[in-house]
C-alpha cells in the first residue's frame, strides 16, 4: 500500500527545534491501561517514563485512563534527523536504512504520537508561528501544524528551518 504523498493541500510541518528532541534515541514502551487497551508511547529514557507514570501524565489514548502499566517488551528507535527539503516533493525521505515500508510506517506513527504529546499544535498558523519563533518574537518551543505549499516556499526562502512530517494515513 502506497502512502499518498500528495502535496496539493496543506502539509503537516514541524519545527526542527523539536526534531532535536526526536533525534535523541527514544525508547518505545508497550503500555497497557487497566481496561486492557494496549498502546505505545515514546520516552527519552526509562526514568522519564517512570516520572510521567508516577505523575499520572500518561493516559490511554482509547479511554483516557491514567492507570497505565508497562508491558515487558520494549524497543529502542532512533530517528535520524532529516534534511529540510528545499523543494517540496512528494517523495518521502525515509531515514537511512529503514528495514521495510511497514516498519517505517510504524515508526512514523510513533513519531506522530510523540509529536502529538510534545509539540504544540498551532494548526494552520504554523508558518506564522515558525517565523515568530525564528525571529525570537515569541517563546521558542517545538510546534507542529500545517502549511500550504506557498507558505512552505516562503519559509524556505526566508531560511526558516522546518521539517515535513509525512502522513501515516492511519490517523483517525
Ligand atoms: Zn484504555
Amino acid at each position: 500500500m502506497l502512502p499518498s504523498g500528495s502535496t496539493a493541500g496543506p502539509t503537516r510541518l514541524l519545527t526542527t527545534r523539536g526534531i532535536d528532541l526526536i533525534h535523541s534515541p527514544m525508547v518505545v514502551y508497550d503500555l497497557i491501561c487497566k481496561k486492557q487497551h494496549r498502546f505505545e508511547a515514546w520516552f527519552p529514557n526509562y526514568e522519564e517514563y517512570q516520572k510521567q507514570a508516577d505523575k499520572k501524565l500518561i493516559s490511554c489514548p482509547t479511554c483516557g485512563s491514567t492507570g497505565i502499566e508497562k508491558l515487558p517488551h520494549a524497543c529502542a528507535v532512533h530517528v535520524k534527523k532529516e534534511q529540510p527539503a528545499p523543494v517540496p516533493k512528494k517523495t518521502e525521505k525515509a531515514p537511512p536504512g529503514p528495514p521495510s515500508p511497514a516498519e517505517f510506517k510504524e515508526m512514523l506513527l510513533r513519531v506522530h504520537h510523540y509529536i502529538k504529546e510534545n509539540f504544540e499544535d498551532v494548526g494552520s498558523r504554523f508558518a506564522e508561528e515558525a517565523r515568530q519563533i525564528h525571529c525570537g518574537k515569541t517563546e521558542e518551543r517545538p510546534i507542529h501544524g500545517t502549511a500550504t505549499p506557498e507558505e512552505r516556499a516562503e519559509l524556505t526562502e526566508e531560511g526558516i528551518p522546518y521539517a515535513i512530517l509525512p502522513k501515516p494515513e492511519l490517523d483517525s
